[in-house]
């Protein structure tokens, strides 16, 4: 591609974007946005798209999965089959047509594929099938803030597979995991497979692929000397310490804590360490008001407080809630004493509490001396924090340590969950009526361009690895008005693409020094420069990545090439 004609804006500075992808991209003329969360590819953005889709294409295909197009607009009875309709909350756009119908602009297609199935498979036969797509998903995000990494319109690559068996799926499974390693590495990605929450998908087992990034929004738990890595909402936490011996202590007191609300405060108000404290902590799940009890120096795990009660949503409760249950304000709500009876759930660490002091349900006011069981009865007791740095790796015992990630893809085993409320059935051997057993995955593909840019950039700009890279020569003319020059780089760019070469050619009239910095933000991998000693034969190649350069023989480069796009990564 020549670059005299071709859109290709570059841009000193930028002043609304945050994330170093998001910058880059719009300095370097790659992308530009339209609205909050919505943008336009550029011709260049463009190319790097579609060289990530085509990566993960391969993949999938390698595998046996098949390529298809689905809708992107989604009739509303489907959704209120699966009760997602109301459930997918506010993220879901919705439009009507003229006649008053509702649609849905699909941010996810289970329910198109599965009501895709129902109609078409009905016997064990044709079992298991994946199919995938690679389509624009709509999610009216409530943050759309980071370029490509959050859009409310953006590309991505979901897949589907169907099975008569639970041993088919994990087979699948076990597949696309396995593409997905490969793919994210052809990307060059460093990344991690993490153990992970089902989210609103719902379903058991599922993994994300994390890239490493101080800019993620997820932080993973990893452990420092075996390979576990888990989302913090899931990365369970083992009990290590002993239980606390009950002794038949002193009887509950009640003490003045005035204006003391946070537990650091209570604490060292009442001098004692934060993990003599209990939080207590009012939650709804699924409509039904429940207290959460973890010790002061913890932090309550939303996500495992609806997985231990099996429910679906789990939110903190609002204040009128809380006034209602516990008669004061959140800050002071305590397990003994409540207004209303409602569940218990305590963490196991609390359980190993000799004795405890928690909030009195009265405004300033903890009691002290309160014994689990004596005092209060618990109803449930499980894993209920979020684990800390410097916990127990729950594998092979060593200690955790936090990262923070960018989630570029989901695995999940969905099971019957939508073929069962969709009725999609297909028959056994035995000639037996069965849902399907299902898996979704799903991969950012645009999420992944702006990914690759956060690990793979420098001061100047962008840095492609050569697989995702828009070209893979930056052929510059220094000076198109010299004919010599000009004459030498016109034959070199119709040579490289004769030997069929991805190469974009600057062909500008500008100054060096403009040609230079815009192909440091560019990025591209292999820079050939033709300049004053174009004449005596002789041009300059050099990498991007290292800053490895020489001067070459203008009659050797296409020999010398591959060596050094082979180099160019390193
Ligand atoms: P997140 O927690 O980041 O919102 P998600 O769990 O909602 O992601 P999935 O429903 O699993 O995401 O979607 C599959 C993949 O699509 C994600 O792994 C991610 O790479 C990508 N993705 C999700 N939301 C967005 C978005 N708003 N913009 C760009 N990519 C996205
Ligand atoms: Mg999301």
């Amino acid at each position: 591609m020549r670059q005299k004609n071709a859109l290709m804006p570059t841009l000193r500075t930028v002043s609304e974007a945050e994330m170093i992808s998001h910058q880059l991209m719009l300095r370097a003329g790659y992308i530009r946005q339209l609205a909050a969360g919505i943008y336009t590819y550029l011709p260049l953005g463009y190319r790097v798209l579609n060289k990530v889709s085509n990566i993960v294409r391969e993949e999938m295909d390698r595998i046996g999965a098949q390529e298809l197009l689905l809708p992107a607009l989604h009739p509303s009875e489907l959704w209120q089959e699966t009760g997602r309709w109301d459930a997918y909350g506010p993220e879901l756009f919705k439009v009507k047509d003229r006649h008053d119908r509702e649609f849905a602009a699909g941010p996810t297609h289970e329910e198109v594929i599965t009501n895709l199935l129902r109609g078409e498979i009905n016997s064990y036969k044709k079992l298991p099938m994946s199919l995938y797509q690679i389509q624009t998903k709509f999610r009216d995000e409530k943050r759309p803030r980071s370029g490509l990494l959050r859009g409310r319109e953006f590309l991505m690559k979901d897949a589907y597979s169907f099975h008569a068996d639970r041993e088919s799926l994990d087979k699948t499974y076990e597949d696309m995991y396995q593409a997905y390693q490969n793919i994210f590495t052809r990307l060059g990605l460093d990344f991690r497979a993490v153990e992970a929450d089902a989210g609103a998908i719902g379903g058991k087992g599922t993994h994300e692929f994390m890239v490493l990034s101080e800019a993620g929004e997820d932080t993973i738990a990893m452990c420092a000397s075996c390979d576990y890595a888990a989302n913090i909402e899931m990365a369970t936490v083992v009990s290590e310490t002993q239980a606390e011996e009950r002794v038949a202590g002193p009887a509950i007191e009640k003490v003045a804590t005035p204006g003391k609300r946070s537990i650091e405060e209570v604490a060292s108000f009442l001098q004692v360490g934060p993990e003599r404290l209990v939080k207590s902590l009012l939650f709804v799940v699924d409509g039904e008001p429940v207290l959460v009890l973890v010790r002061g120096d913890h932090e309550v795990n939303d996500v495992k407080v609806k997985n231990l009660l099996e429910g679906t949503v789990c939110e903190l409760a609002d204040e009128e809630t809380v006034r209602r249950v516990a008669g004061v304000p959140s800050g002071f709500v305590g397990p003994v004493g409540l207004k209303e009876q409602v569940k218990v759930l305590a963490d196991q660490a609390v359980m190993q509490l000799g004795s405890m002091i928690v909030g009195a349900n009265e405004v300033d006011a903890h009691l002290m001396h309160v014994h689990v069981d004596r005092d209060f009865t618990v109803d449930l007791v499980g894993d209920l924090r979020n684990i800390q740095e410097g916990d127990v790796c729950p594998r092979c015992g060593g200690t955790i340590h936090f990262k923070r990630g960018i989630e570029v893809g989901h695995v999940f085993k969905l099971g019957t969950r939508y073929s069962e409320a969709m009725n999609a059935r297909f028959l056994d051997a035995n000639g037996k009526e069965q849902p399907f057993i299902m898996g979704c995955y799903g991969i950012g593909i645009s999420r992944v361009v702006a990914s690759v840019i956060e690990q793979h950039h420098d001061d100047n700009g962008i840095v492609w690895p050569v697989a995702v890279a828009p070209f893979t020569v930056h052929l510059i003319a220094v000076n198109m008005k010299n004919e010599e020059q000009s004459r030498v780089a016109e034959s070199l760019y119709a040579e490289l693409k004769q030997a069929g070469i991805e190469v974009l050619f600057d062909d500008r009239l500008e100054r060096a020094g403009v040609k230079f910095k815009d192909a440091d933000l560019l990025g591209i991998p292999v820079r050939i420069t033709v300049g004053a000693k174009a004449g005596e034969g002789l041009a300059e190649i050099k990498l991007r990545r290292s800053g490895e350069s020489k001067e070459v023989a203008v009659a050797d480069l296409l020999n010398e090439l591959p060596a050094w796009i082979k180099r160019a990564d390193q």
